[in-house]
């Protein structure tokens, strides 16, 4: 097996709280191995303009528990040509790069996908965005501080929703994956969660907030995904309002906070982890795979098949999610 003696990391595609553990990891856990370590600003637009400066372990001090991304992130179109990642890889091998992590999300793995096909550089994706959107792991860095932060507000707002008597309906990121709206839903005590995942009937929802209004139950959050077919909040308040004109009905958009602030433990753990099993991962020629959590152990999926996740959620959530509103 060739030994991998300097590696590269960078973070691509949308920002995700915990990035910074999963670099600091990479990099310590490089140096231990006495592997030269390279950060790439930019993501893969840093590959093609050479922008890769060597890391010591000093570079990852008093990073962990910031949010963001020090190595920077962007998103790059002339990757998705062959002449763009040749002159990504030309780049790379004038400092003999042998190895690289990728921390993004699908996009940034497709693209992974094809480099590592094309050139003699293995890379190892780590799922890094907010959304919990990827096959091949349970969890992903950053969706458990997005939820946390989601929930923070949503609580905040139940408090001025109940000072009031209104029907709010909070708007949370996700536009193909609903599981922001699933955890801070769930987690705040909302009445409705609208997911991308499951068809909610709005009638169905007039009809239920209709029932509580007849017994006098005034307070009722809506928590709806970004992606939802019907729309955003705004679209949901405008159907609601129509047929509710009694209730005091209001709208709120959490939008970019869910991106930054503090990654939780959980997400500095999460990161931590894969950072250092990515290494391993380039260490023992376990080449070309995504890093990923199952069960609470280190999972590897070719990257292949590390796309967005397209199951179905399973069912028994959303009857839960009624029974617990009820
Ligand atoms: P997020 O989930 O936050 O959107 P992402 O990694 O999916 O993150 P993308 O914008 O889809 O974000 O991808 C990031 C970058 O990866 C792109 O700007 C591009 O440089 C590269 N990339 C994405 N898809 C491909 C592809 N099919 N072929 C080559 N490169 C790609």
């Amino acid at each position: 097996m060739k030994k991998v003696n300097n590696i590269a990391v960078l973070t691509s595609g949308g920002d995700a709280p915990g990035m910074n553990a999963a670099v600091r990891a990479v990099v310590r856990t490089g140096i231990y191995h006495q592997m030269n370590v390279y950060g790439v600003m930019y993501g893969y637009r840093g590959m093609l303009k050479n922008e890769i400066l060597p890391m010591e372990s000093k570079s990852v001090a008093n990073i962990i528990q910031r949010g963001g991304t020090i190595l920077k992130t962007a998103r790059c179109m002339e990757f998705y040509e062959p002449e763009g990642r040749k002159k990504a890889y030309e780049n790379l091998k004038k400092h003999n790069i042998d190895g690289l992590v990728v921390i993004g999300g699908d996009g940034s793995f497709k693209g992974a996908q094809k480099f590592s096909k094309e050139f003699d550089i293995p890379c190892i994706g780590l799922p890094g965005t907010i959304d919990k959107d990827i096959a091949g792991t349970d969890f992903t860095i950053g969706f458990d501080t997005a939820v946390n932060t989601a929930i923070e507000a949503i609580d905040k707002i139940r408090d001025t929703a109940d000072a009031h008597d209104r029907l709010f309906i909070i708007e949370v990121m996700g536009r193909d994956a609903g599981y922001i709206a699933l955890y801070s839903g769930i987690g705040t005590g909302a009445e409705h969660i609208m997911m991308p995942e499951h068809k909610a009937d709005v009638q169905d929802i007039i009809a239920d907030l209709q029932a509580n209004e007849r017994r006098r139950k005034l307070v009722n959050l809506i928590v709806v995904a970004e992606g939802h077919e019907t729309g955003g909040a705004n679209e949901v308040a405008e159907m609601i309002k129509h047929q509710l004109p009694n209730a005091d009905t209001r709208v709120c958009i959490l939008g970019h906070i869910q991106r930054g602030g503090t990654p939780t433990c959980q997400d500095r753990i999460l990161a931590s982890r894969m950072g250092y099993a990515a290494v391993n991962a380039l260490i023992e020629g376990n080449h070309n795979v995504m890093v990923g959590i199952v069960n609470n152990k280190i999972h590897y999926t070719p990257l292949d098949h590390a796309v967005k996740a397209k199951e179905e959620m399973d069912p028994e959530w959303f009857k839960m999610c009624k029974i617990l509103a009820s």
